[in-house]
């Protein structure tokens, strides 16, 4: 590790940085290996020093919000992770209302606080547990709703400058964007959604409803959400567990069997036991109904 970069960091974040750190805890799977090293941002600002000092020193930077769409190698992420805690949000009260959130936000916690506001048009995003970051650059969406309906605006940094992109230049698509698509050192600062003004009482039956309903499809317990997109007019679920696959274990990680699409963690499993099973479904549902499954999860860190 570059000497210089780490003692840049401590200077800028002191306690925030930390070395030869798991990350399984900083991710929903509760899997994975060390970073070298772990910076801690808290806003904005200190996300564009933290990812401009990594970027000055040509050293190879990843950014995680909750961990919530990655499964993390056993031998861990070289270079330096950024774990984005930058939370500061505000809303506009207009005729046309908006909410502006940095990037860190948990996207669940804004669609609640938007009810708060009787702020209607999130309520599908009370049931992503990722931050707002994540969610921008990954189209996240739920209940036929995604990022790409309510984004207005994002805050983008890149190592030319820090730029307002209008929704139109993320270029996306379904659980995608111009970001995950090809855009290796861009960062999502912030972002501005487009809110409607509606009734308390109603939105927040919305998210109880929504809520329910994602509770009684989705496996409790350590996963990654969905595995793999959807094919083209069917479901990766489906497909699974037509291929007899529920259920199936490798190590204590199991195809759940409430949901094909979901890959539980049983507790101290490995990173290659998933990836396996990653590997047996895709090569299963390919032979059974020449389907490729394609990931929807990130595969991320030191896999060779
Ligand atoms: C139980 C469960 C249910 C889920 N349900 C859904 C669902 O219904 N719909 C859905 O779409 N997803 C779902 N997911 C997946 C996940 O919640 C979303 O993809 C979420 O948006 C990821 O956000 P994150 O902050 O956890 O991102 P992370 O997993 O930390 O990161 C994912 C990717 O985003 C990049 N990234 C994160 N923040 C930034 C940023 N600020 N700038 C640039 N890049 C960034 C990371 O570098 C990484 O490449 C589910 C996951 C779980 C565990």
């Amino acid at each position: 590790m570059n000497a210089a970069v780490t003692a840049n960091l401590r200077e800028k974040f002191s306690s925030q940085v930390q070395e030869n750190i798991s990350l399984a805890p900083y991710t929903t799977a509760q899997i994975g290996g060390p970073a070298d090293i772990l910076v801690t941002v808290r806003t904005s600002d200190e996300l564009v020093h933290a990812a401009q000092a990594c970027w000055e020193f040509d050293l190879h930077l990843t950014l995680i919000g909750i961990g919530s769409n990655i499964l993390i190698s056993d031998r861990g992420v070289r270079g330096v992770v950024i774990l984005n805690k930058a939370k500061a949000l505000e809303f506009q009260m207009d005729a046309e209302p908006s909410v502006w959130a940095e990037s860190g936000v948990v996207f669940a916690n804004l669609a609640h606080r938007s009810a708060a506001q009787g702020l209607s048009g999130l309520e599908w995003a009370a049931t992503i547990p990722g931050t707002v970051g994540g969610a921008v650059y990954g189209n996240a969406g739920a209940f036929g709703s995604d990022t790409a309906s309510n984004l207005l605006q994002a805050e983008i940094l890149t190592e030319t400058g820090r730029f307002w992109w209008p929704v139109e230049k993320m270029e996306y698509s379904y659980r995608s964007s111009c970001l995950k698509k090809h855009l290796q050192k861009a960062i999502i600062l912030s972002a501005k959604f487009g809110l409607k003004n509606g009734d308390i009482e109603l939105i927040k039956t919305t998210i109880e409803q929504l809520t329910m309903r994602r509770k009684a499809s989705q496996p409790p317990g350590a996963s990654m959400g969905s595995m793999f997109k959807n094919p083209p007019g069917d479901f990766a679920g489906r497909l699974i567990e037509a291929s007899g696959l529920k259920g199936i274990r490798i190590g204590n990680v199991e195809i759940s069997t409430i949901h094909g699409n979901f890959f539980v963690n049983h507790g101290n499993s490995r990173a290659v036991d998933i990836k396996e099973l990653i590997l047996l479904a895709q090569h299963t549902v390919k032979e059974k109904f020449n389907v490729d499954l394609e990931l929807e999860v990130e595969m991320i860190g030191d896999w060779e």
